[in-house]
């Protein structure tokens, strides 16, 4: 069995090679402000203590190792025992922001901390653009009044925040010079945002497990693709095999914290937004790829990255398998459980547009 110390020793070489400190504890420093006592189920793990993780070293990979223990919790309630080890650190490696590998005893999961920042303010600039989506009718038309502002911040403006969120991403940035948002003033919308933040972290930690659990990482390495950390392994996954993983990703995500039959009022209002964190979560993955395939565009690149250059399939067709599937085993459609998949997808449908237009811009 690799100790904790052990994988740390062996990661720090790994990532000598690399430019900048995988320690820096900056790289995460507008997240600490954040992780409070508000949250029913991980009450434990997102309490004070990682408030303080955001302030040390090392801060990445306890949040991760925290939130793994948490899914590997979840997945033992569900009858699955699994050994797995966690690394947070930079991957500037494009395409691999989270991977899980097989090593002696177990399992190493590899995630991008650049990821894990990105996500948490694509969730912010997410809950004040959502507020200003307002439902037309009850035949499900939204629009938006772009007059209208929340804490001082509109739509479009909000539309600009993301555009430059993702050039930066992509651009290998980080984020120390981008706007900070500031905290929502009204206590629901500062929740939902917490729990939508955290989900979609989880998810991603959940999608890799998965992989292991199913039994996705046996095969032997198809090839190890150079990057600027070194070689990285890459394993070819099917895009069934992806489903299947963000399949039961979702199953397990949607059983955590919830003991009874009969689901409480709460319970059913956390589902709703674990969907919600789900669903963007893919909405997020499809506007990486758009601004990376505009970017490439703009630098005159013939042939811009579209899926076939990825291992995963296209993300809004990983949410609508999802949906598919469940609304199978409910034998009616998911959407009556999980009202906020059509309230979340409205949003991303009006300010993908408008991000995209602010990036002609800015490229
Ligand atoms: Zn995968």
């Amino acid at each position: 069995m690799l100790s904790q110390m052990t994988l740390q020793a062996e990661f720090e070489a790994f990532l000598s090679g690399f430019p900048r400190n995988p320690q820096d504890p900056r790289v995460l420093s507008g997240i600490a402000d954040d992780i409070e006592e508000h949250y029913p189920t991980l009450g434990q793990v997102l309490g004070e203590e990682i408030h303080e993780f955001f302030r040390t070293p090392f801060s990445t990979q306890r949040i991760v190792c925290g939130l793994a223990e948490e899914v590997e919790k979840a997945y033992r309630s569900s009858g699955v025992s699994i050994d797995f080890y966690y690394y947070a650190g930079e991957f500037y490696t494009g395409d691999v922001n989270a991977c899980a590998v097989k090593v002696d005893g177990g399992f190493l999961f590899l995630l991008n901390t650049g990821l894990i920042d990105c996500i948490h303010k694509f969730s912010c600039a997410h809950i004040f653009s959502d507020a200003l989506v307002r439902q037309a009718d009850g035949k499900g038309h939204f629009h938006v009044d772009d007059d209208e502002r929340i804490q001082g911040y509109s739509f479009n403006w909000l539309a600009g925040y993301f555009a430059d969120l993702a050039i930066k991403y992509l651009n290998f940035q980080g984020f120390d010079n981008i706007y900070k948002l500031e905290r929502p003033q009204d206590e629901r919308l500062y929740v939902c945002r917490h729990i939508i933040n955290v989900h979609m972290w989880i998810f991603i930690i959940m999608h890799e497990f998965a992989h292991a659990v199913l039994g996705h990482l046996a095969v032997p390495h198809v090839a190890n693709v150079a990057t600027p950390v070194g070689l990285l392994p890459l394993l070819s996954k099917s895009h069934k095999q992806e489903h299947e993983a963000d399949l039961m990703a979702t199953r397990v995500l949607l059983s955590m914290g919830c003991d009874g039959q009969v689901m409480t009022p709460e319970e059913t209002a956390l589902a709703d937004l674990k969907m919600a964190s789900i669903a963007n979560f893919f909405f997020l993955a499809d506007l990486l790829g758009s601004v990376s395939n505009a970017m490439q565009g703009a630098k005159g690149d013939e042939n811009p990255q579209g899926d076939e250059g990825s291992t995963h399939p296209d993300p809004l067709l990983r949410l609508q398998f999802i949906i598919d599937a469940l609304s199978v085993q409910y034998g009616e459609p998911c959407t009556e459980f999980y009202p906020r998949i059509a309230t979340t997808t409205a949003w991303f449908n009006l300010i993908k547009p408008r991000i995209m237009a602010h990036l002609q811009g800015s490229l």
